[in-house]
């Protein structure tokens, strides 16, 4: 079971000779969420290691450039690798003229793999395999949406239990469907006896936006937290008229909301490899969880589960 982000691309509105555009694909047990396909995705993805064969769904916060211009390359390499999967594409109703020219921008033999998940309202959550996929709004001059996944709660077996009380094979499957399992000598047996509460994963995709609330609710107790930081706190200014977030904001959304390791992403072409340090240390002023500055081409896997 891979459960890992694949970072495509790290750069915000201006792609620079060491950071692409946008793109992020969140491998999660088979099932692959490909966030923000920016320019040049398609290509990143080879570089990566990764292929169309591994998106199931195609989730775009808001249609400015650097956050969607790759969706035609995208849609065409499902169409051209023949995908046989189903594909969502989520992205913010209000771009529905957007999202129509981006699928069909060239001519090419499509296929009837992507299935449109139009969002609108304050929350909109869908099935997505062994997660639930929610959307949010965020704050941006255009409408944005973030996104997070979340595993539903379980239970952990615990082995000593179940054999102390001599339960094994189909009997523990029946135990696990029925919350309880009868033994021969009638006596009954709870999966509370024999099982402990395993708390679900979930991640968060926070991108172009100022504070609100929407960032505060998507970020909540995540384990991965990937988030814009354009910009350092000098351009708090800044950040702010273009619908932005700072390293420092960034570091109080994941200390408010009890994040585990914080993604810092989307930076702005002012900065080069060298000011990373100084997003660190920002973000570390509220935040003492793991920080990490995201570079194209790496990976960065989902802490793993909490104890
Ligand atoms: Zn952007
Ligand atoms: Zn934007």
């Amino acid at each position: 079971m891979t459960r890992e982000l694949v970072v495509l691309g790290t750069a915000s509105a201006v792609p620079t000779r060491h950071r692409n555009h946008n793109g992020y694909l969140l491998l999660w047990d088979g099932h692959g969420f490909l966030f923000d396909p920016g320019e040049g995705t398609q290509r990143q993805m080879t570089m990566a290691g990764v292929s169309a064969h591994d998106v199931t769904w195609i989730c775009v916060t808001h249609f400015h450039g650097d956050h969607c211009l790759g969706v035609p390359g995208v849609v065409q390499r499902i169409a051209r690798d023949k995908v046989s999967h189903a594909v969502q594409a989520a992205y913010p109703a209000s771009g529905e003229t957007y999202w129509r020219r981006l699928r069909h921008a060239a001519a090419f033999a499509d296929t009837s793999a992507i299935t449109p998940r139009p969002a609108s309202g304050d929350v909109v959550q869908w099935p997505a395999g062994p997660v639930t996929l929610t959307a949010r709004p965020l704050s941006h001059p255009v409408e944005s949406y973030g996104y997070r996944v979340d595993e539903p709660d379980g239970r952990r077996m615990l082995p000593d239990e179940l054999a102390a009380r001599g339960i094994a094979g189909p009997m523990i499957g029946e135990l696990q469907r029925e919350g309880s399992v009868t033994l021969d000598d009638g006596s009954v047996v709870s999966l509370a006896d024999c099982s402990v509460p395993r708390p679900g994963q979930s991640a968060a995709f926070v991108m172009d936006t100022r504070l609100c609330d929407g960032v505060y609710a998507l970020a909540d107790g995540v384990d991965l937290l990937v988030i814009e930081s354009t910009f350092l706190s000098e351009e708090e200014a800044l950040a702010a008229e273009y619908g932005h977030l700072t390293a420092a904001q960034a570091g109080q959304v994941a200390r408010a909301c009890g994040v585990r390791r914080l993604v810092l992403t989307h930076f702005s072409e002012r900065y080069s490899f060298a000011d990373e340090p100084r997003f660190v240390e920002e973000a570390a002023k509220a935040f003492g969880g793991e920080i990490v500055t995201a570079r194209d081409l790496t990976r960065v896997p989902v802490p793993r589960r909490r104890p």
